[in-house]
């Protein structure tokens, strides 16, 4: 352990930020890599209809399946590839890949819509409306097709700037979406201010919804301001019938989670797409 002190501050160095350090270049150097050698897919779990169990659209979810390391979650590398600035090359893949394959499913179900997760940095990058724009004119995909998913905490970082530039956005005629809404303490002065289309309540307060009581009232409350707001309101995490109900009986319209439909390869959700509906919710 060393010790550097100097006039008015002190640095210390403990083995395991030199471990941590080497370990977040060794992953950066990586993910540099994974993108030209072709180790990112996308996976795609359904947007459901609570009330019919329609699948109405998918979300994109990036996997990254590393040849050294195994299967990397998105957790772990998508804040090394915003830190490092690599997420404006990946996130620029995704939206290719996944208007594409979006594209692709509509020739079956025409109304199908893509929901796209967008980081900070990239919805920051000055190139980035250039970038929705040119992926949907590539893939031939409308603009009010796709859905583009800006955390509640992104948002909140710089809520000036964020409104600027989901204006920008909202101009190309592709519809915004709040994640994991209810984690970044948003004022509800600013979210009546922000031009968003959805809201997604975060996983963290579905786990709770079979619950009675108060959990259950502060879900309803969620789904209440949502639809004051004129917001879709989607739940996610989804993970059992008791959850469903109770998200049924709220009146929450759409919903995501394992018990209606896991992230799934594209090539084996093109039958349910298919046949429309999420067995589990029919
Ligand atoms: P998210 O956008 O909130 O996505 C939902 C996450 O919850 C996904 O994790 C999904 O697999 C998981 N999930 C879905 N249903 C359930 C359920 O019933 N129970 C539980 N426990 N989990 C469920 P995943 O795929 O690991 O992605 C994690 C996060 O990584 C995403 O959260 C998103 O913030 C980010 N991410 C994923 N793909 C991309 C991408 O292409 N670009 C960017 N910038 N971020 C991405
Ligand atoms: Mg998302
Ligand atoms: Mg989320
Ligand atoms: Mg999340």
């Amino acid at each position: 352990r060393a010790k550097k002190e100097g006039p008015g501050r002190v640095v210390v160095y403990e083995p395991h930020m030199h471990a941590e350090a080497l370990n977040y270049l060794s992953l950066r150097g990586d993910l540099r890599q994974a993108l030209q050698a072709g180790e990112f897919r996308l996976q795609y779990q359904p947007l459901v209809r609570l009330d019919t169990g329609e699948i109405t659209g998918v979300e994109a979810l990036i996997r990254w399946d590393s040849p050294v390391r195994g299967p990397v979650p998105p957790a772990d590398f998508i804040p090394i590839a915003e830190e490092s600035g690599l997420i404006v090359e990946i996130g620029q893949w995704v939206l290719e890949t996944s208007a594409a394959q979006a594209a692709a499913w509509r020739q079956v179900r025409p109304e199908l819509t893509l929901n796209v997760n967008v980081s900070g940095h990239q919805l920051m990058h000055p190139r980035f409306a250039a970038d929705v724009t040119r992926a949907l004119a590539v893939a031939g995909l409308p603009s009010s097709a796709m859905t583009l998913e800006l955390t509640e905490s992104v948002l909140m970082s710089d809520p000036q700037a964020a409104v600027a530039s989901l204006a920008g956005l909202r101009e190309l005629g592709v519809r915004l979406s709040i994640d994991d809404f209810g984690t970044g303490y948003s004022s509800l002065a600013y979210l009546r201010e922000l031009p968003v289309d959805e809201l997604k309540i975060d996983r963290a307060f579905i786990a709770r919804a079979e619950l009675t009581g108060e959990d259950l009232a502060l879900v309803r409350t969620i789904v209440d301001l949502g639809h004051i707001l004129g917001l879709r309101v989607v739940a996610e995490g989804i993970e059992n019938a008791a959850q469903l109900d109770a998200l049924r009986r709220l009146g929450c319209c759409y919903g995501q989670g394992y018990h209606l439909c896991r992230p799934t390869d594209p090539a084996d959700l093109a039958g349910l797409l298919r046949r429309g509906s999420a067995a589990r919710a029919a």
